[in-house]
C-alpha cells in the first residue's frame, strides 16, 4: 500500500500514531528495508503467521496506548517453536494489561528474528525554526546517556548524509572495531536520503523513529519503526 493510503486509514480511525505494522508498511513504500511484520489478532493466528514467516520469530504488543513496547514486557525475542509463541503471547497480554488495564490492544505483531548487527537509530522531528530535521546515532545507551547524535535539516544532500554518519563520536564502531562487523555505510546513507525525500513530500508526518536499524556489512534493516502524524 502507498504511504498516503495508510495515513488516510489511520486518520480515519481517529489516530495520529501508526502501529509498528503500519509504520513498517510505510517503510516498504519508501524502499527502506524492514523486517516483514504481520498483525495477529489471536494466539492461533500468531502461531500460524510464525509458521509462515519461519522461526525464530519475535512477538510484540500492538496497541496505540503502548509507545515503548519493551518497557512493559511487550517484546519477546528469539521464539523457536509454536509453544514459545503461545507462551510469549500470554505473557505479553498479561503484562500489558497489568501496566494499563484500559489499553486498547489490536493484537501482537509477528516478525522474523533478525541476526544481531550494530544498532543504529534514525529519527525525524520538526524543529520550530528549521522544520523537519533528521537525527542519526548509534542505538541504546550511546544515544540515551551520551547524546552522541548528529542532525541535519531536510532536505539532505548526499554530502550531508555522509557527514552526519561520520561526525558522531562512536563512528569508529561503524568502521568495524575490535571484531565488530563494519557497517555498510552506503546503505545507511541511502536510508537517510530516502527518508529526507519522503519527509519533504509528506508534510502530514510529524515524527519518525527507526529505532533500531541493524547495520551489517552487507546492508541495513529496520526492526522497529514508529510514525506520528500531525493532528
Ligand atoms: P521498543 O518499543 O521498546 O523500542 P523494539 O521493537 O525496539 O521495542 O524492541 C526492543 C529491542 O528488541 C530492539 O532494540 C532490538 O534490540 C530487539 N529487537 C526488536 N525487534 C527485533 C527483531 N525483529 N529481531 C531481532 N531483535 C529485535
Ligand atoms: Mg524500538
Amino acid at each position: 500500500m502507498k504511504a498516503k493510503e495508510i495515513f488516510d486509514q489511520v486518520k480515519a480511525s481517529g489516530r495520529t500514531l501508526l502501529t509498528e505494522v503500519e509504520s513498517k508498511e510505510v517503510l516498504q513504500d519508501i524502499g527502506i528495508p524492514a523486517t516483514t511484520t504481520l498483525l495477529a489478532k489471536s494466539k492461533e493466528e500468531a502461531q500460524s503467521l510464525a509458521g509462515k514467516i519461519g522461526y525464530p520469530v519475535v512477538l510484540k504488543i500492538v496497541s496505540p496506548d503502548v509507545v515503548h513496547k519493551s518497557d512493559t514486557g511487550g517484546v519477546k525475542l528469539g521464539l523457536k517453536t509454536p509453544e514459545d509463541v503461545s507462551q510469549a503471547y500470554d505473557e505479553i497480554m498479561s503484562s500489558t494489561k497489568a501496566h494499563n488495564a484500559k489499553a486498547n490492544i489490536f493484537g501482537v505483531s509477528v516478525q522474523k528474528m533478525a541476526k544481531s548487527g550494530t544498532e543504529v537509530i534514525v529519527g525525524m522531528y520538526k524543529d520550530a525554526q528549521f522544520g523537519p530535521v533528521l537525527m542519526f546515532g548509534l542505538g541504546g545507551i550511546l544515544v540515551e546517556v551520551l547524546k552522541d547524535v548528529s542532525f541535519r535539516i531536510v532536505p539532505l544532500t548526499s554530502r550531508d548524509a555522509k557527514q552526519m554518519i561520520r561526525e558522531i563520536k562512536a563512528y569508529p564502531v561503524l568502521e568495524g572495531f575490535r571484531g565488530i562487523e563494519p557497517a555498510n555505510l552506503p546503505a545507511l546513507e541511502e536510508t537517510l536520503l530516502k527518508l529526507s525525500s519522503f519527509v519533504e513530500e509528506h508534510e502530514e508526518v510529524k515524527e519518525m523513529d527507526l529505532n533500531p536499524i541493524f547495520a551489517y556489512k552487507d546492508g541495513a534493516i529496520a526492526v522497529d519503526a514508529r510514525i506520528v502524524l500531525e493532528s
